[in-house]
């Protein structure tokens, strides 16, 4: 099959959560089965340039269509560890790609409708016929509509899509003029069973839109698949999903292990797997060293994430104290784009400056990362909703025992040591469901109860995460099928 990837991340150029990781690590694992994939993404200027091979530009001549003008692009090609990728080149008056930030833009929805149209433009103008258009979350919901409303009258009426929601927490809305200004008619799309928000008045809805106009609509797990259409957690799709439900699945996300395998990481100092798990020590030791922490008999607990009301952020500015209180160190690595957030982790880290146990580390660095999945003993997710999420498995990998709340991806891929209900050789972690205080303690208690007085049964979970086998083996076979049931004959 031939599939296009539109999409607004693709690690590790253009990465800034889990989409990137995904539309990285399911590209790669259709082409090794033998698929051709296409990545399709802006071209960014804060890319990691480094991480693209061979950049040359492949089409100089794309106009594209925008608010009554024409937008000259300059198309690139480049290898992102080895997936073939393009690079859409905006010389628009507004820059659109040029500002230094993936998101975070006041017209982002406007970035992100034009990349959706000028994505089109390129397969139509390039003769580029694929089987599958798979695009990722709002800001690829256009896709579909420009497609079935536009690009089929102009003959590419072979492709079919798939449209993956990785967090409907953000749906791109807005005012109906962005529909106008990629060529759209407001007029008839703006009913309820269209574009039109069901809880915003006049607005409009780019994710609703690609619900509605794609072939199939997947989300990142299964247990969020029946979160966004029977709660609220939907946050005002339920009605249009329940809709589309005969379309609806839920794929869990698989991890690339060739990105995150602690036998072959070369971020990390020590590599280490089931058969030498002592050696994740040193990876401990290395970390300590790194950040400053005293080498002392604790456990580390860790939290890796955006720092977003989603991720818990009340929980986790809980657990650190209560982490420091009971014998373990702490160290978080994560950034915010909002601003009450960051300044509230960074009062914190002034706090704890000095803090012989405690590091906080407000950026993004992928290779600290990898060094804090190996050399933590505890990985903390404790999220208000959670579609996949990646660090849990990640943790699992590196034999870091996930402690996470009982909501969407974590629920379906982390099991209690006492409480899940499946032999213990399958539990990998703890659990808890409330979201609040003593519900985070319960679960952080058990935990570290375990490492200090159990370091037996401690080893034995770490193992039985080890085990487990979240790669995109499974994910990968579910998505071709997929393809293959709503491919054109
Ligand atoms: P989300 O997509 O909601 O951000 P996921 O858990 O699905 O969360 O994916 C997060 C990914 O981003 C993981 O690969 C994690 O290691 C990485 N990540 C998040 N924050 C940072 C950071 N500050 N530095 C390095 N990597 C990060």
């Amino acid at each position: 099959m031939y599939i296009a990837m539109i999409a607004s991340e693709c690690a590790p150029a253009a990465k800034v959560g889990g989409l990137g990781d995904v539309v990285h690590g399911l590209s790669q694992e259709l082409s090794l089965r033998g698929h051709t994939v296409e990545v399709i993404l802006p071209k960014y200027d804060c890319m990691r340039y480094d991480r693209i091979l061979g950049m040359t530009k492949a089409h100089g001549d794309l106009w594209v269509p925008y608010h009554n003008q024409w937008y000259h692009c300059d198309v690139y090609f480049g290898q992102v560890e080895g997936l073939k990728s393009f690079f859409i080149e905006t010389h628009s008056p507004q820059k659109f790609f040029d500002r230094r930030a993936f998101y975070g833009e006041r017209d982002d929805l406007e970035r992100f409708a034009f990349f959706s149209r000028a994505a089109l433009e390129f397969l139509l103008r390039s003769q580029r016929h694929p089987d599958i258009i798979h695009c990722h979350d709002w800001q690829t919901g256009l896709v579909p509509v420009l497609l079935y409303e536009m690009y089929g009258r102009l003959g590419m009426t072979h492709p079919r899509v798939c449209y993956t929601l990785h967090n409907v927490g953000h749906q791109g809305h807005g005012g109906e003029s962005i529909l106008r200004q990629v060529g759209l008619n407001p007029g008839s799309l703006m009913t309820p069973d269209r574009l039109l928000d069901d809880t915003h008045g006049r607005a409009v809805n780019l994710m609703k839109g690609g619900i509605v106009f794609s072939n199939f609509v997947t989300t990142v797990s299964p247990r969020y698949a029946d979160e966004i259409k029977h709660t609220h957690l939907g946050k005002g799709l339920q009605r249009i999903l329940n809709v589309h439900q005969r379309k609806l699945g839920g794929v869990l996300n698989g991890l690339d292990y060739n990105m995150y395998n602690p036998e072959m990481d070369g971020h990390i100092p020590a590599r280490y797997g089931i058969g030498n798990l002592a050696e994740k020590h040193r990876n401990k030791e290395a970390l300590r060293s790194r950040v400053w922490l005293r080498h002392d008999f604790k456990p580390i607990v860790a939290y890796i994430g955006r720092l977003d009301y989603q991720k818990g952020v009340e929980l986790i500015l809980h657990a650190i104290p209560y982490c420091l209180g009971n014998g373990c160190q702490f160290v978080l690595l994560g950034s915010s784009l909002d601003s009450a957030i960051s300044g509230a982790f960074w009062g914190l880290k002034n706090q704890y400056n000095d803090h012989p146990d405690c590091h906080l580390e407000l950026g993004y660095d992928e290779d600290l990362a990898h060094l804090i999945y190996a050399g933590a003993d505890m990985i903390l997710v404790p999220s208000v909703y959670e579609p996949c999420g990646l660090t849990q498995m990640i943790g699992l990998k590196y034999g870091t025992v996930p402690v996470v709340r009982h909501t969407g991806g974590l629920a379906d891929t982390v099991f209690d040591a006492e409480h899940a209900p499946k032999p213990y050789s399958e539990r990998n972690g703890y659990v808890f469901n409330d979201y609040n205080a003593p519900g985070l303690e319960s679960a952080l208690r058990r935990a570290i109860g375990l490492w200090f007085h159990y370091p037996q049964y401690f080893r034995e979970l770490m193992v039985n995460g080890m085990r487990y086998d979240y790669s995109w083996n499974h994910p990968g076979q579910d998505y071709l099928n997929i393809y293959q049931h709503i491919k054109a004959p």
